[in-house]
This record gives structure tokens, sequence and C-alpha cells, in this order.
């Protein structure tokens, strides 16, 4: 078989998709399913959408438009604030845009003017994490222009945290921006669709007991693809961790001294200069090179039982640990976290393949 490869699990994802979703509607919030960690892979939009998933939620309008040409038929949220350039594009391929610049909201306008259509907005709103987000003092205007836009349609108001400084949703920011949506439908007259609460960092929250509030929408990628909340990267009870795991291949297997001799300065990868060596247990143990390197994978997202990662470069990924009994041929599988798993996936040199049973 090919490797590296990443091992993708339809059923265990079906399953990871099927929970969340089940689990939410418990607690009236519907489920956009986010595919950036896969590139928007097919098979594992498709296996979401008949889990319940009820839209795409992506960052990029190449995915997008990609997924539309598969002949997917569910509605497409583009996840990202739209680049001007490319609002043509984003109206004629996604149903709905999350936003937070009016130059942005006028030119989506203008766009779906042309092309005959009625845009779907999803505004921002900044809860402290410092990432994309209207501060809560200008939503109403922002909310207002868009209203007055007849080609744009407000679905609702949304917030994202724990991206950026890793900021936790909780009761407090939870309750504002309830308010903040309550208070628009008051001041405007209107129904607002969704209450976009976040992402993954959400489901602890919940979780715990957290009260959903108007809060009636998540968007979820790491869950359903990994089965763990980001905040702590803890399993999410009842769901699959290991649905996509990646292999590699050994390409060198010796005994080797421990410690590396010469004097030291950066390596290829290191941003300061050398670190001090621990004192090693032996001087001497088992070390073994994987073909798979920075390119291919985020090397730090990387773990295997019995397994130390000592290090990685473009192409290597160098291996030891107490009792590993790798020969060159051989092939190790890893767990993946979000970031290696998104590396993976761009990297034109893994391939990808689905399991059974
Ligand atoms: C990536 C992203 C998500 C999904 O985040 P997960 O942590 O993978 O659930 C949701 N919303 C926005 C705006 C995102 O950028």
């Amino acid at each position: 078989m090919r490797a590296p490869r990443l091992e993708i699990h339809l059923e265990h994802l079906r399953h990871n998709a099927c929970t969340l979703v089940n689990r939410l509607a418990r607690q009236g919030i519907s489920v956009t399913g986010v595919s950036k960690a896969t590139l928007g892979l097919p098979e594992i939009v498709r296996t979401w959408v008949a889990a319940g998933v009820q839209s795409i939620g992506e960052s990029r309008i190449e995915t997008i438009e990609a997924l539309n040409r598969s002949g997917l038929a569910v509605p497409m949220l583009l996840i990202r604030s739209p680049m001007l350039s490319q609002v043509d594009r984003v109206v004629a391929h996604a149903a709905i845009s999350c936003n937070s610049e009016p130059v942005v909201l006028k030119a989506l306008a203008a766009a779906a003017a042309r092309q005959g259509l009625r845009h779907g907005v999803l505004l921002m709103v900044e809860l402290g994490d410092l990432r994309e987000g209207i501060l809560a003092a200008d939503l109403e205007a922002i909310v207002q222009l868009t209203l007055a836009l007849p080609s744009l349609l407000l679905v609702g108001i949304g917030t994202n945290l724990g991206c950026q400084y890793g900021v936790a949703p909780e009761a407090s920011n939870m309750a504002e921006l309830s308010a903040l949506a309550t208070a628009l439908e008051g001041r405007f007259g209107i129904r607002l669709e969704w209450c976009s609460g976040g992402n993954s960092a959400n489901l602890p929250w919940l979780a715990g007991g957290g009260h959903p509030g108007r809060i009636n929408h998540l968007r979820l990628g790491e869950a359903l693809l990994l089965g763990r909340e980001p905040l702590t990267r803890t399993a999410i009870p009842g769901l699959y961790t290991d649905a996509i795991t990646l292999v590699a291949e050994v390409i060198e297997a010796k005994r080797k001294p421990t410690l590396p001799w010469g004097s030291r300065q950066r390596t290829s990868f290191s941003t300061g200069s050398a670190a001090p060596l621990p004192e090693p247990d032996q001087p001497v143990a088992m070390r073994a090179l994987l073909a798979l390197g920075e390119q291919d994978a985020d090397p730090a997202g990387l773990s295997a039982a019995g397994i130390t990662i000592q290090g990685a470069s473009s192409d290597h990924l160098v291996v030891g640990g107490p009792a590993i009994a790798l020969e060159v041929g051989d092939e190790q599988r890893f767990a993946i976290s979000y970031s290696s798993l998104l590396r993976a996936m761009t990297s034109p040199f893994v391939s990808r393949c689905f399991v059974e049973g």
C-alpha cells in the first residue's frame, strides 16, 4: 500500500456525526459540518450529510465550488469573510457567507444583484477572541446596512471563539450573543434564523450544563473528524478519536548513540540556537526513520503509543522509544491532530484511503 497515507474510517465518521447531531438536536441546536481540515473531501462531506448535518461550512471558495461540481445538494456556508476579489464567486456558489465588513457586504449585494440572486449573510460578532467579528457597539449599524440591501438576506448572527487566543465559550459570552440576537430582533422587527454560537470549542460548555439560550446553531469540524474538543484536546465521550489516522513507512532502523556528537548549531527547522540535551538513560538506543516530514504533516500533532518523536525535518521523522521494534519496510500508525491533519490533507505526497469494518 502507498505510504504515507491517511486512513479514513467513514463508518466512525458517520457515528461521530450522528451522535453529535442527535445530542445537539435535543438542545435545539443544528450543525454545519466544517470540512476545511479535509479540503472538503467529498466522501466525508457526503457521510456527514447522510448523518443529518444540515449544511457544509468551508473556508475556501475553491472548495465550495468543487463540492458543488461534485453534485452535492446541500447549502454551503463560507465560514471565512469573503475576499473583495472573490465576491462574484461567493454569491454564485455559497448560499451564505460569514461577514464582518460593510464594504464586503456592499460588494456582495452588488454581485448578487448582478446575478439575480439573494445571498445569505451571517454577521460575525467579536466576543473577545480577537479574530473576525463586529464589535457589539457597531452591530446595530451593520445590521441596518444589511437589511437595506435587498439582494442580501440576514440569516443571523454568530461568533467564533477559541481559535486565536483560546478564549473559551462560556455562560457570559454565550449569554451576550443571545442577548444581542434578541435585542436586534426587537429593534428591527425581524426574526434571525441562526444564532451561531461557535465551533467545537463550544461543546464543553454545553456538555457542562451550559444553557443554550438563543444559540441554535454550531459549526463543527474537529469534533466530527477527530472526536475531540479543541480547548483542552479532550476526547468527547461516545465519539471515535481514531476515525482518521496517518500511516508512514520505516526507511532506516538502527541502534545508534543516544547523543549527537560534534559542535552543534541550528537545525533545519529550529528558530533558535541548539537547546541543551537531557542526560540520556542509556548511551545507545534503537531509532527509526520514517519517510514522513514537515512537508507531509505537523510532527507536533502526531502520536503513537510507545513511540517518542525525537525530531523532524522536511522529509524525515526520527522516532525512538524504550521498546520500539521497527524494521525497514514496516508501517507505523499515528493518531493525528487537527493541525497535522490539515497539513497532511494539503500535501500531494500523502494519499488517502478509506477503510471498512
Ligand atoms: C474552523 C472554523 C470552524 C470549525 O472549527 P472546529 O474547531 O474545527 O469545530 C467554525 N467556524 C469558523 C469561523 C471556523 O473558522
